[in-house]
């Protein structure tokens, strides 16, 4: 036999426990002369309880969220890692190049409620960032955690309540929650970014807190629904002198928009990380006697990434930046957790991709057209007031669109006496035509089929042709909101993950699809993210911790797996929508995960209080109920 015995006692513990409660009362006397000798057993073998968030192994779960990060620029840019910031994960972890979430609305907000719950859309019910909601605002979409039933807190020099933020819209619980469940509100789990979206969704409804930052000032804030006042340790973070540093690391000065000017910058991953020290520091995480859990999602990435696409110098200054403030936070979390970073574990991915700069990769010769949402609502608008209400200009199709979604007035229908199947049907007949109506004016065919003058020597050649048609918009697919609910779904990978997509949020829609590396017209930004398309949904997966067994590991695997990993090795349920595997291909066999012990605290006097309480036979941790 291979293994030693020790295995066999536990599960012959394991056992006794659970049964004895189920087993007559004439069985207890002997049942418990049983437990008794199982438990003498196990105090002379000294076998400890397996290692779970009962028994705090590990102290601390971090998910690291880095914002717009595609799956393919740790391979692109790894001869640049230097020490352990990436190379954790590359090098000293199990890395999964091949991670794809799988579904078509690749956004913040359901990429971050997506990495927590291990669902999608389908499960957690985020579908997009914002969406229109038109019986709690007719003006404008709500945003997919405002929530007016609570307020902001610690905005500085707000002089009147503003609307709060809460997971209102997640209806699946996260990693966390079950954390927090599971050890009955013993764990700690806080959720952390620059964005709200993405430091409430990822940690959960159950998170004792989260923190993101007043877009003006850059102060770290909050919500109602978690506290009613700063923490002191919150206060004394915003009060200190980490925005200036933080804006001369940036190289700006007199900021007015600190999300803006700082936050596309790599000072701003710093600012965060500082940020998340000092939560750890406030709030005693990796302290307590179970697992704590801390989501941080880093929104530099994405706020530079918009403005400079995925292949700009800019991109490989944030990610080779990032590489060394990771080194220091890692650094940081191995001083100042118990017993150091061998008892932490580390998720590392992203909430979405991005797509090339569409004139980039037209160059190369794709169709990458942009499509102007406005002109095309303009276009349908003409088209369904033809249809439905001849000469009149009813706004049939709502302002302020993103795609993949196109919202419908549901009210201007229904005065019309149109149904939403048939309002919704209509849009997508007229569809391709609108789309085709954006295309630019056919161009002269071109004078000769002459080869174009030879390049000089030095000069970049024209590729692959100057022949080519200028990019026209293009639909690929459009789906009415009521199929996407319920189906029939096209038994193939694509249908799989339109299923993924559906969200009932966002009253009468369609779902609109344009051919690769097409997207809308943007006023600031040149490139963005939204698709079904693999450079929106391919982003890395990484793990560090005990239990993971170094290498790199092909094959495809998602997001939700990151949920579905850490709560089967936590021993806890898996978030209530959960659809992860276990990722047992990267997990060492449980006889070789070990934890660095953290230095012993100096024993407290007791009188041999022990002994009573050995019938119980129970796990020596099972912790005690405090009110959460
Ligand atoms: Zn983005």
């Amino acid at each position: 036999m291979k293994f030693p015995r020790l295995p066999v006692l536990l599960l012959a513990l394991a056992l006794t426990a659970p049964f004895a409660s189920a087993r007559t009362h004439a069985d207890s006397q002997s049942e418990s002369a049983a437990s008794r000798h199982a438990a003498a057993h196990a105090k002379e073998a000294a076998v400890p309880a397996p290692p779970s968030a009962y028994n705090d192994h590990p102290k601390l779960v971090v998910i690291l969220v880095i914002d717009q990060f595609r799956g393919d620029y740790l391979d692109r840019y790894r001869a640049d890692f230097k020490n352990r910031g990436f190379n954790l994960f590359l090098t000293k972890g199990a890395y999964f190049p091949d991670c794809y979430y799988d579904y078509a609305n690749t956004k913040t907000a359901p990429g971050h409620a997506t990495i927590g719950t291990g669902a999608y859309t389908d499960g957690h019910g985020i579908s997009s960032n914002d969406w229109w909601d038109l019986a709690r605002n007719h003006d404008r979409p709500v945003t997919s955690v405002e929530d007016e039933r609570y307020r902001l807190v610690g905005l500085p020099n707000a002089t009147k309540p503003v609307t709060g933020s809460s997971p209102r819209n997640l209806l699946a619980s996260t990693v966390g929650d079950e954390l927090r469940l599971a050890t009955q509100g013993q764990s700690k789990v806080f959720g952390i970014s620059l964005k709200d979206r993405a430091a409430i969704l990822p940690s959960g409804s159950a998170a004792n807190g989260a923190y993101w930052i007043d877009p003006v000032s850059g102060d770290f804030i909050t919500s109602t629904f978690y506290t009613s006042q700063l923490p002191d340790w919150v206060a004394a973070f915003n009060s200190g002198d980490s925005i200036a540093q933080a804006e001369q690391e940036a190289g700006v000065s007199s900021v007015t928009n600190f999300y803006e000017q700082v936050g596309s910058t790599p000072a701003a991953n710093s600012y965060e990380l500082n940020f998340a020290e000092a939560l750890i520091q406030g709030e005693q995480l990796g302290q307590g006697t179970t697992t704590d859990l801390l989501t941080i999602s880093l929104s530099a990435n994405d706020i530079m990434g918009h403005a400079k696409g995925p292949d700009s110098s800019d991109e490989q200054q944030m990610v080779d930046g990032l590489d060394t403030q990771l080194d220091t936070f890692f650094t940081w979390l191995d001083k100042n957790i118990p017993g150091g970073l061998g008892n932490v574990w580390v998720a590392l991915t992203a909430d979405h991709g991005v797509a090339p700069i569409p004139a980039t990769a037209a160059q190369y010769g794709f169709n990458a057209a942009t499509i102007d949402l406005q002109k095309l609502a303009s276009s349908l608008d003409y088209a369904i007031n033809m249809k439905f209400s001849p000469g009149e200009k009813v706004q049939y199709i709502l302002p302020h669109q993103e795609l993949p979604y196109l919202s419908l007035n549901q009210a201007e229908f229904m005065k019309a006496g149109i149904n939403e199947a048939e309002a919704e049907g209509a849009v997508q007949q007229l569809l391709p035509a609108a789309v085709a109506s954006l295309s630019p004016p056919a161009p002269e065919p071109p004078p000769s089929d002459e080869p174009a003058p030879t390049a000089q020597p030095g000069e970049p050649t024209i590729q692959p042709s100057d022949k080519r048609l200028p990019p026209r918009p293009e639909l690929f697919r459009s789906y009415t909101r009521e199929p996407l609910a319920d189906g029939p779904y096209p038994p193939t990978p694509w249908g799989e993950l339109l299923a993924h997509s559906y969200s009932p949020n966002g009253g009468w829609y369609i779902m609109v699809i344009p051919t690769a590396f097409q997207m809308e017209t943007m006023k600031t930004a040149q490139t963005t993210h939204y698709s079904p398309y693999s450079y929106d949904r391919h982003v890395p997966l990484g793990f560090f911790g005990a239990p993971f067994s170094a290498g790199i590991y092909h094959g495809r695997v998602e997001p939700v797996d990151i949920a579905a990993t850490f709560a089967a090795l936590l021993g806890i349920n898996q978030p209530s929508a959960s659809v992860g595997h276990i990722l047992t291909q990267a997990l060492k066999p449980a006889s070789e995960v070990i934890y660095p012990k953290p230095k012993p605290i100096p024993p407290v006097h007791t009188r041999h209080a022990e002994a009573p309480a050995a019938h119980h036979a129970r796990p020596p941790t099972t912790p005690k109920a405090t009110h959460p």
